[in-house]
């Protein structure tokens, strides 16, 4: 199996799980309450997989899809406010073909980069617990070894996300150090192979505070492009220097319920080089 359909097959799985019932709840409720903003939405209402290329350079990690965002358009900060800062600056940089991104089918690219999150689920008041976080750890690790053959640098949004993504790199084979580093915005922690970046999260409590401002972002984002790679003259004139990820291409269908219940994400262990 290659890497691109190793890939679609682990965001099939992913976008199955049930396996944490508090967030398969939420979600769920969330999905057919919904907000009247989006009354005429048919929401996702599933987990979120990662959305950018098979062959990404680089790993953009978030916490988790917000509950009107991610759970409502099933692609990784799409569809809220953190995913206008966040995809503004990745194009500002030229890594991504629209500084937009509405809904899963509006043409969006990304150019070598790759957006994901530890926990892929809703949850409420954007607080996973530490069990939900823990649970969901296995699909970023299986997704982090299929990325590992071209992943060169790896940006961290947030502490939380920077807890969940340490052990997940340790598990997926990369030397991480001990004790592990600590979370500031602007670190940069170089692991075999891979440099790791901190920055804040573009949560609106951040951007709307000024903690982080858009010239934040984007420095830390050229800094974590220029680590991948990414950052040639090509891309100056936005064209895609590795494979984007399809055009428009909605989140993949899951697996049938039967073949993804379960106390745990186990139908789906064998997504693995
Ligand atoms: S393990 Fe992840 S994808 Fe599965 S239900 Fe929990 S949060 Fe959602």
């Amino acid at each position: 199996m290659d890497d691109r359909s190793a890939l679609t097959r682990l965001d099939r799985c992913v976008a199955g799980c049930r396996a944490c019932p508090r967030l398969v709840e939420w979600r769920e409720e969330v999905a057919r309450t919904k907000r009247a903003a989006f009354a005429d939405w048919t929401y996702w209402g599933r987990p979120v997989p990662g959305f950018g290329p098979a062959d990404a350079r680089l790993v953009i990690i978030g916490l988790a899809p917000a509950a009107h965002g991610g759970n409502r358009t099933g692609r990784m900060f799409t569809g809220d406010r953190s995913g206008d800062v966040l995809y503004q600056a990745l194009y500002d940089v030229g890594l991504a073909s629209q500084p937009t991104s509405v809904s899963a089918d509006d043409g969006l690219e990304l150019y070598g980069v790759r957006v994901t999150a530890p926990v892929h689920c809703a949850p409420p008041a954007n607080k996973p617990t530490p069990g939900e976080r823990d649970t969901c750890r296995l699909w970023l690790v299986q997704e982090l070894r299929l990325l590992r053959p071209t992943l060169r640098a790896a940006l961290v949004l947030g502490a939380f996300g920077w807890q969940a993504a340490l052990p997940a790199f340790a598990e997926a084979g990369w030397a991480v150090p001990r004790p592990r580093p600590a979370f500031a915005h602007g670190t940069r922690v170089p692991l075999d192979g891979l440099d790791l970046f901190g920055c804040f999260h573009v949560s609106q409590r951040n951007t709307f505070t000024g903690r982080l401002t858009p010239e934040m972002l984007r420095a830390v984002l050229s800094a974590a492009a220029d680590a991948a790679g990414l950052r040639q003259p090509s891309l100056r004139s936005r064209r895609p220097l590795l494979h984007p990820s399809p055009a428009g291409s909605p989140p993949p269908p899951p697996p049938s319920p039967s073949a993804s219940a379960g106390s745990a994400p186990n139908r789906c262990r064998t997504v693995e080089r």
